[in-house]
C-alpha cells in the first residue's frame, strides 16, 4: 500500500479532504478571505511593501500631524490621568494642554474630540482595516463624521493603511516558502498549529523564523517577564574579531540554508538589546550579512541609547525600534527628550499596570471569522490585547489555576464575554540561537501552561562550535532529524497534547485552548476520532484501518489524515522523538557531536 501523503495534493484528493476534514459551512474560509484581500491589493489599490510607502501621498505637513497626533494616542494610552481627561469629555486641565505643547503637539486636543464625543465610531476603525483597501473605502457615514477633524482623519487614515500593510505582510510572510523544504514544510505546520491553539493571537503574528541572543540573561528584570530571564550573567563581547566572525558565521550559515528567513527575526529574545554595547552594531553585521534590518524592543529608553536605536531605523526607515514604557514618568521622558516627528517610527508599548486594567475593561471588539471550520475570534489589534500571558514568572504561572480557557467551559454555551487569556507571547516558529552558549533550539509557540511555562514548545536542541560552518552544520543536523515533511508508516498518531476530545454520535469536537473546530460527518470522523485517540497506533495502521472500511477507502483515509498532519492536529513532539531516533539511526552524522564520540568510545 501507499501510505507517504504526496508531495502535490491533487484537486480530487483535495476537495475529499475539504469535504471529510470538518465538515464546514461556512461560505468564506479565512484562506479564501485573504486571497481576496491580497487580490484585492492587485487590482489597482494601492500597494504597500514598504513602510516608506504608507507616506506616499502624505504631505509634509500631514506627516507632522500625524506624528504629533500619535503623540497624543501615546497619552491617552500611557497616562491615566490623561485618559481620564478623555473619558471625563475631554476635561484636560490648563496643565494637561501645557504639557501636549511642550511635547510638540501643536493642535488643540478638541482636534480629537471624537474620542469622547462618539467613541463607538472611533472603535470601529480598526476592524474595518480586513474589509476595506483604502481610507477613504470606508463606510460614508464615518468620513462625514470626520469631515471637520483633519488631524483625526490624517491620523486615522494614515493607521488604516499601516495596519492593513502589516496584516497583509503577516499573512504574505505566514505562506512563504524557504529554500529548505523541510522548514518550509514544518513552519507551514507549525503556523497552522499555532492559529488553532493561540486562536486570535495566532493569526495576528507574521511568524518570525529565528531569534538570536547576545547575552545570557537581562538586567531589566520586569515582574511580568513571560520568559521569567534570569539575572543578566553574560554579555556576547563583539569587541574580539573572532565574535565579530560568529556573527557573521551565523547569519551567513541561514541564508545557505534558509534562505529569505535568515532576515526575518531578531537580536533577542530573553534578553535586553541595550544590556550588549554593541548592539547596534550587531544590526549592522547582520544587515551587510543578510541585507535585512532587524526589529529590536527595548525596555531602556536611555537619551543616548534611543538616538542611537532611532538613527540606525532612520536609514530604512522602519517602524522600528519598539519601546516597552515601563511607566508614566518613561514616557513623560522620552516625550521630553525627542520630538513627534523624532519618534514618528518609534512604537511604544505601554506596559504599565493601569494600562492592562484599562485594556481589559476596554478592549476594542472583536469580530467572528469563519476560518476553515474553526470559529476563531480575531481582535481588532489597534490597541493590543486585553489580557497579560499569565506565565513564566512563578507570580504569573499562579494565574494560569483557575484561568478558563475553551476548554473549561460550556463551549457550545459560552458565557457572555468569555475569551480565554492570549496564551503566549512567543512568536517564532523557527531557531533560538543563544550566542553565548552557542546553543541552537528548534520551537513554536503554545499555550502557556506548568509544562510549557515559556508559551513555546522546544522540539530539539543542538549545539555548534566557532568554525565558519559550525551553525550551519546544526542547523542541519536538526532539519535533518527534526523536520518532518509528510506522514511516514511508523509515525505516532495521537492528538496534539493541548486538544481535548469531545465525541458526539457523529463525530468529534476537538477544543484547543481558544478554537473549536468540529469533525462531524458521521462514520469517518468517528473512527478516525476513535483510532488516533488510542494513541498507540502507527500512520500505517490508521490508515489501514481506514481504507479497508468500505464507506470509507483508501483515498479519503490519505486525505483526512494528510489534513490533520498539515493543519498541525497531530502531536508533533512524539512525531519528533520518534523520526529523530529513527533518522540518527539511519545516519550517525545526525547525531549531537558529543553523543556520536561517546557512542564511538
Ligand atoms: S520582559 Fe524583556 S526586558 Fe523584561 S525581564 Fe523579560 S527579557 Fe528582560
Amino acid at each position: 500500500m501507499e501510505t507517504s501523503a504526496p508531495d502535490v495534493v491533487n484537486s480530487s484528493s483535495a476537495d475529499l479532504a475539504a469535504e471529510a476534514e470538518a465538515g464546514r459551512t461556512e461560505v468564506a474560509s479565512l484562506a479564501e478571505r485573504v486571497s481576496r484581500l491580497q487580490s484585492s491589493e492587485e487590482d489597482g489599490a494601492p500597494r504597500i511593501s514598504r513602510y516608506e510607502d504608507t507616506f506616499a501621498d502624505f504631505s509634509p505637513d500631514d506627516i507632522r500631524v500625524a506624528a504629533e497626533a500619535k503623540r497624543f494616542f501615546e497619552c491617552h494610552e500611557g497616562d491615566r490621568d490623561f485618559r481620564a481627561a478623555v473619558e471625563a469629555g475631554g476635561k484636560f486641565t490648563d496643565q494637561q494642554r501645557r504639557m501636549l505643547k511642550d511635547i510638540g503637539v501643536t493642535f488643540e486636543p478638541e482636534a480629537m474630540e471624537l474620542l469622547w464625543l462618539q467613541p463607538d465610531l472611533i472603535e470601529r476603525f480598526p476592524s474595518l482595516v480586513i474589509e476595506h483597501v483604502s481610507f477613504e473605502d470606508v463606510p460614508s457615514d464615518l468620513l462625514a463624521a470626520l469631515a471637520p477633524y483633519r488631524e483625526l482623519r490624517i491620523w486615522l487614515k494614515w493607521r488604516h493603511r499601516m495596519d492593513r500593510a502589516v496584516m497583509l505582510n503577516k499573512f504574505k510572510l505566514s505562506a512563504r516558502r524557504t529554500l529548505s523544504p523541510e522548514y518550509t514544510a514544518w513552519r507551514l505546520r507549525r503556523v497552522a498549529a499555532v492559529r488553532n491553539e493561540l486562536g486570535w493571537f495566532g493569526w495576528s503574528l507574521d511568524h518570525p523564523c529565528h531569534a538570536v541572543e547576545m547575552a545570557v540573561g537581562c538586567s531589566v528584570q520586569c515582574y511580568f517577564c513571560a520568559f521569567d530571564a534570569g539575572k543578566l550573567q553574560t554579555v556576547f563581547d563583539l569587541s574580539r574579531p573572532e565574535n565579530r566572525e560568529l556573527v557573521r558565521a551565523v547569519a551567513t550559515g541561514m541564508i545557505r540554508v534558509l534562505g529569505w528567513p535568515a532576515g526575518h527575526g531578531m537580536l533577542y529574545w530573553s534578553t535586553e538589546p541595550h544590556d550588549n554595547p554593541h548592539y547596534v552594531k550587531l544590526l549592522g553585521l547582520w544587515e551587510e550579512s543578510t541585507g535585512a534590518m532587524l526589529c529590536t524592543a527595548t525596555a531602556r529608553a536611555g537619551v543616548d541609547w534611543v538616538r542611537e536605536l532611532i538613527d540606525y531605523y532612520s536609514t530604512g526607515p522602519v517602524p522600528w525600534p519598539r519601546i516597552s514604557v515601563l511607566s508614566r514618568g518613561m514616557l513623560r521622558r522620552l516625550h521630553a527628550a525627542f520630538s513627534p516627528m523624532e519618534l514618528r517610527d518609534t512604537q511604544m508599548l505601554m506596559q504599565q499596570k493601569d494600562v492592562k486594567a484599562h485594556r481589559t475593561v476596554e478592549a476594542p471588539p472583536t469580530e467572528e471569522v469563519p476560518g476553515e471550520g474553526e470559529r476563531i475570534k480575531v481582535r481588532a489589534r489597534w490597541r493590543g490585547a486585553g489580557h497579560k500571558v499569565p506565565g513564566g514568572r512563578e507570580k504569573m504561572l499562579q494565574q494560569l489555576v483557575g484561568a478558563d480557557d475553551l476548554r473549561n467551559v460550556d463551549f457550545e454555551n459560552r458565557p457572555e464575554g468569555f475569551e480565554p487569556p492570549q496564551g503566549s507571547i512567543a512568536c517564532i516558529s523557527g531557531t533560538l540561537v543563544n550566542m553565548v552558549n552557542r546553543t541552537v533550539k528548534l520551537i513554536s509557540p503554545c499555550y502557556t501552561t506548568r509544562q510549557y511555562p515559556y508559551g513555546y514548545r522546544v522540539f530539539d536542541e543542538a549545539t555548534f562550535d566557532d568554525g565558519p560552518e559550525g551553525f550551519e552544520a546544526a542547523l542541519k543536523r536538526i532539519i535533518g532529524r527534526s523536520m518532518v515533511v509528510r506522514p511516514y508508516p511508523e509515525m505516532p498518531m495521537r492528538w496534539r497534547d493541548d486538544l481535548k476530545v469531545v465525541s458526539h454520535p457523529d463525530g468529534v469536537t476537538l477544543l484547543s485552548p481558544t478554537t473549536q473546530r468540529d469533525f462531524r460527518r458521521g462514520e469517518l470522523h468517528v473512527r478516525t476520532a476513535e483510532l488516533i485517540g488510542r494513541g498507540d497506533l502507527t500512520y500505517e495502521q490508521v490508515f489501514d484501518a481506514l481504507s479497508d472500511n468500505p464507506r470509507i477507502g483508501p483515498m479519503v483515509a490519505l486525505s483526512i489524515l494528510d489534513a490533520l498532519f498539515r493543519k498541525g492536529l497531530l502531536c508533533e513532539l512524539a512525531i519528533t522523538r520518534d523520526y529523530r531516533a529513527r533518522r540518527e539511526a539511519q545516519d550517525a552524522s545526525l547525531r549531537e557531536p558529543v553523543v556520536a564520540a561517546a557512542a564511538a568510545a
